[in-house]
């Protein structure tokens, strides 16, 4: 658990996320469950013929090559052993693979909060919502009496500061900027240095997510760790990459790309509502093995859930 809750606040409030969170992913269950159980339903008995279409129909949904074969494997090995005889017993078996490969990326824990203060780096391609999620982590944060700094090192898009800083404002966050095309690492560097003498917990990094060139941006954000290690203790705590889920396969590929420059340590996906595709998040799973921290399902304030495995396979599946 990232965030500190009582028992009571704790239920109220898992109730109210998975509801918020079924509804958000509304057009991906369409797109991935209500196929499968159509496939399913169209046939009294299971047969090749139904395995055939349930083969294409994850494929279809952004479940990727990688995803949909290992499900398959696993729904085939059990129609061998003859242990499918109802749909629903075929539509709990993918269930169960599904909610496998989400697990086996979120088994490494969260940064320990002991060193202080936390570093996060907030990276991803332009559009993705970084700066949106990090206004948003920075709500979430300071609700759990945090003391939040904000550093925005997005320092090429002057849009990006002055949004960051209209989200700190509202919440409560301090905010360390400069004036844009300045160096993000010479920002990133007053940002620590104040987060250290103000006794901040957390601070938290909007980088760049456009330079001239790819090789440019991976530079950078390199020397921007360096700097945050020299700086701080272990820092940076986590590199967060932000994939937009719109992109299906695309963020698949943007994420590879990120993860052998940057050292990612997890995932925020964002823009699962509304969107078919959200199936892409176990494609990512299962091809990057890291574990996916947080979800945005829409563009307010507090529409960030922190990821759970199970709950986001029940708001499919139920
Ligand atoms: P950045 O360029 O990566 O910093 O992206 P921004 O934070 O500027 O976000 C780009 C657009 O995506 C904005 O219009 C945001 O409101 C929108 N956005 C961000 N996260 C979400 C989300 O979870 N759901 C939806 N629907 N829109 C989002």
């Amino acid at each position: 658990m990232l965030f500190n809750r009582t028992s009571k606040e704790t239920a109220e409030k898992k109730a109210g996320i998975f509801e918020r969170m079924k509804k958000a992913l509304g057009t991906t269950k369409e797109n991935l469950v209500s196929r499968i159980e159509a496939v399913l339903a169209s046939k009294p008995v299971i047969d090749e013929t139904v395995l055939d279409d349930l083969e294409g129909t994850l494929l279809q949904a952004d479940l990727g090559v990688r995803v949909t074969d290992r499900v398959m494997e696993a729904v085939r090995l059990q129609h061998k052993k003859q242990l499918l005889s109802t749909p629903d017993d075929a539509k709990q078996e993918i269930r169960k693979e599904l909610l496998k490969i989400l697990e086996a990326g979120s088994t490494r824990g969260f940064a320990a909060n002991s060193a202080s203060p936390q570093v996060w780096m907030i990276v991803g391609v332009n559009g993705t919502g970084k700066t949106t999620t990090v206004g948003k982590l920075a709500a979430r944060l300071s609700q759990d009496n945090r003391k939040i700094l904000v550093c925005a090192a997005d320092t090429f898009r002057p849009a990006a500061i002055e949004q960051l800083t209209v989200w700190a404002e509202r919440s409560g966050a301090e905010l360390i900027k400069s004036r844009s095309g300045i160096d993000p690492s010479a920002v990133l560097h007053d940002a620590l240095s104040a987060a250290s003498s103000r006794g901040m917990d957390v601070v938290l990094i909007d980088t760049a997510g456009r330079l001239h060139t790819k090789s440019n941006l991976m530079l950078e954000l390199e020397k921007m760790r360096r700097v945050a290690g020299r700086k701080v203790p272990g820092a940076p705590h986590e590199v967060l990459l932000v994939v937009d889920a719109t992109t299906g396969q695309n963020g698949l590929a943007q994420a590879q790309e990120f993860m052998k420059a940057t050292g990612i340590t997890g995932l925020i996906v964002t823009k699962l509502d509304g969107t078919a595709k959200g199936g892409i998040l176990f494609s990512i799973c299962q091809d990057l093995k890291i574990p996916v921290r947080f979800i945005g399902i829409g563009e307010s304030l507090e529409d960030l859930l922190e990821f759970s495995p199970e709950s986001f396979v029940d708001s499919l599946f139920t």
